[in-house]
């Protein structure tokens, strides 16, 4: 072969080779894109089936979505989908308290509420006032100990009683009170310190009171009324006096409710009680969700760790039982 037709054949061959690369490359580039593109199709196909997906197309950002993810189930889902989009819907999972087993009867409850704050809403909803006084009626949990709840839903079992009451020493109280040992410790403790402080001599009034007892006290009440005698005594069953655990307290020198109130002893109680295990029972603007217009004398003992707890968070037993102790 001459040399001219050496080279000929030298650069053809690079020709080609030149060519098979460029429709390689070309090829290749081809299939890099149909598959990437194949893969977001897929990939968003996928992401319209998600929760995600729905919730937004119902007009809420993708912030409120990712919270609303964090709390939902199906009725919650259910909810979101079915419903145009309003403010309260996502608002009502920003407050504190927030619970979201109650979601749906929160919304229900606004609805037909709509004077109430939302704070309201989520309080009366958590505590069941929302479901109107005596109307459901739950067995206590007796396993929570210091902290078992008796108000106007949950109920004591008529021949309860527990077997370490004490009675309170008559320096300390009137006649015939009795209360759980550890809360008679407590209060005695609590006594000196006013004692100490303000040098004010504390009196229990009344402390243990069995189911009959109360029935007794209610029916009382009763003759004026019913919503009257539910917003002043507790029916039988409901009564915290039953539990042992709470204790009516005046002091000699302001012996009447009325004056106690405005008592610099029940100012103390009111900031203190707490460092012994006591909350203030009944406060001023929890109506709606304790049931009872305002005790000042009425304290109840649920050990140091919760009524501190209960006294910083600024909340009723019956908020905080639903919160944090009820799951
Ligand atoms: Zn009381």
């Amino acid at each position: 072969m001459t040399t001219k037709k050496k080279r000929k054949k030298r650069l053809r061959l690079r020709y080609e080779g030149v060519k098979f690369l460029t429709y390689f490359i070309f090829f290749l580039l081809l299939f890099i894109y149909t598959i990437t593109n194949s893969i977001k199709i897929y990939s968003f196909y996928q992401y319209k089936k998600t929760d995600e997906y729905k919730i937004r197309t119902m007009g809420y950002s993708l912030e409120e979505t990712k919270d609303f993810l964090k709390i939902i189930d199906d009725d919650i889902k259910e909810f979101l989908l079915t419903n145009p989009k309003e403010d309260i819907y996502y608002s009502i999972t920003q407050e504190k308290y927030f619970l979201p087993k109650n979601y749906i009867k929160y919304i229900e409850y606004q609805k037909s509420n709509q004077n109430l704050s939302l704070k309201d809403i989520i309080a009366m909803v958590n505590v069941h006032s929302s479901e109107g006084w005596y109307n459901n009626t739950y067995k206590t949990d007796m396993s929570k100990k210091n902290l078992i709840l008796v108000n106007k839903f949950y109920q004591l079992e008529e021949g309860y009683q527990r077997d370490d009451l004490v009675e309170i020493p008559l320096q300390y109280s009137y006649d015939d009170n009795k209360a759980a040992k550890e809360v008679v410790d407590k209060y005695i403790e609590m006594h000196k310190k006013v004692k100490e402080e303000l040098g004010i001599h504390l009196m229990v009034n009344s402390s243990f009171r069995s189911y009959e007892e109360q029935n007794e006290i209610y029916k009382s009440f009763r003759s004026k009324g019913e919503a009257y005698a539910d917003a002043y005594a507790a029916r039988p069953g409901f009564s915290e006096h039953q539990t042992g655990l709470a204790i009516d307290i005046t002091s000699t020198a302001h012996p009447y409710s009325k004056d106690f109130k405005e008592s610099e002893e029940f100012e103390w109680l009111k900031n203190n009680c707490y460092k012994y295990g006591f909350i203030l029972r009944y406060p001023e603007g929890k109506e709606k969700i304790t049931g009872y217009s305002t005790e000042s004398w009425h304290f109840r003992y649920v050990g140091v760790e919760n009524a501190t707890k209960i006294f910083k968070e600024g909340i009723t037993l019956d908020e905080y039982y639903a919160y944090f102790i009820e799951k």
